[in-house]
């Protein structure tokens, strides 16, 4: 389709929109860009877990065609994983929003590429684990997976006119290296001591971004980095080789993309997901949207960039170390991540002890190269339960010292 087309399509009819995980952050952010362009805009399906308030609510304001819970009755809406199969591949779909966390994005994701659906993918998880199924099967159908993760909306908005605006997944051209920001987190001053301590509290309070509580705890640890380079070899087809991490405390500089002539060019802007979310709806223009607050120029302020600290923040390079291993490591790092970071938002571990436990989920991995879907699906049943027993002992273990104290 070219761009007169693409133009003249859009001002006769709004892009249909379905939404996997619409009660989540991203799913709730995704409604208030829509809600903004309702000229551009329509929902035509919901699709939430188990927040059936939240979607009656929602389905009650932007009347969708389908609405789906998958776990849980509601009046109106269809139940079960098949409910949002339906939702990603309705016919009046042109573009899936992804936001679902863990396994259940999966199957819906694959069959709206089968029906030739424009997918918008913030379920990073989806990549990490099934990349080597989801990515490599939207490249053979032609699909692009526009990014939501606000790292990877830099970039692809940084090689946009780069020779690879139309399909990024053939890897873009010159490129020497693509280089992620990290906020460094609430404790990227932090101590190695003052780690061990860290409460649920402190580490769901990030400075600049505003998400999900298992992203946040993520960005506190940088295992969330991790995981986005990973996303990142996935979405743009880039060897871990030209994959670079570097904290910007400010959140400003998204993120760069270094060419092979040593020419960087980065996307900045205030941190706001509504942004990237944005993007991804309406690529490739960028809306007007007067709710957002704009950079002040008007102001003196500084930049800051600084290398990862490895030593206190290990789950970056636990993420790096699984991604070089391929295979179903990828899938190991993420579903022992889950459950330990399930294990200490509940209270049961320490900060420190998600790095540790990951790291002990990773040694004891057999791993599978060139896994199928149900391959994968094993390594996340298998390592959950692996994990979830391991927390337990030491749980037990630290009840008896306790008591003997
Ligand atoms: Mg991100």
């Amino acid at each position: 389709m070219n761009h007169m087309q693409d133009n003249g399509q859009r001002a006769s009819r709004p892009t249909g929109i379905a939404i996997l995980g619409s009660t989540g952050s991203i799913g709730v952010q995704t409604l208030d860009v829509i809600a903004t362009h309702p000229e551009r805009f329509r929902v035509v399906a919901l699709a939430a877990r188990r927040s059936a308030e939240l979607l009656a609510a929602q389905a009650a304001r932007f009347r969708p065609e389908l609405v789906c819970l998958c776990e849980g009755e509601m009046e109106g809406a269809v139940s079960g994983a098949e409910g949002t199969v339906a939702a990603a591949t309705h016919p009046e779909v042109d573009l899936v929003v992804v936001a679902t966390t863990g396994a259940a994005g999966w199957e819906p994701t694959l069959a709206a590429i089968a029906a030739g659906k424009q997918i918008a993918l913030a379920n990073k998880e989806a990549l990490v684990m099934a990349g080597s199924v989801i990515a490599v099967e939207a490249r053979r159908a032609g699909a692009v997976l526009r990014p939501i993760d606000s790292e990877h909306s830099a970039i692809w908005q940084c090689i946009q006119g780069e020779g690879v605006a139309e399909s990024h997944l053939s890897g873009p051209r010159g490129v020497r290296r693509l280089i992620l920001t990290a906020s460094g987190g609430p404790f990227r001053d932090a101590s190695r001591e003052e780690l061990e301590r860290v409460t649920p509290e402190q580490a769901l309070a990030h400075p600049t971004w505003k998400m999900g509580p298992k992203v946040t705890v993520d960005s506190a640890t940088l295992m969330n980095k991790g995981l986005e380079l990973i996303e990142a070899h996935w979405l743009f087809d880039v060897p871990y080789e030209k994959l670079d991490v570097v904290v910007q405390p400010q959140s400003i500089v998204h993120s760069m993309v270094e060419f092979e002539d040593g020419s960087v060019k980065a996307q900045l802007g205030v941190p706001d997901m509504r942004v990237p979310i944005q993007y991804a709806l309406a690529y490739p223009d960028h809306l007007p949207y007067s709710d957002l607050p704009d950079m002040d120029w008007s102001r003196a302020f500084a930049l800051e960039f600084r290398p990862p600290d490895h030593e206190r923040f290990p789950c970056l390079r636990l993420a790096m170390e699984a991604a070089m291993l391929g295979g179903t490591y990828t899938a190991a790092l993420s579903s022992a991540d889950e459950e330990v970071v399930a294990a200490f938002l509940s209270g049961e571990i320490g900060f420190m002890d998600i790095p540790r436990l990951v790291d002990w989920a990773l040694e004891r991995h057999a791993p599978v190269q060139e896994p199928t879907l149900e391959d994968i699906r094993e390594v996340d049943r298998a390592t959950r339960a692996a994990v979830r027993e391991r927390i337990g002992a030491s749980a037990r273990y630290a009840a008896v010292r306790h008591t003997e104290r």
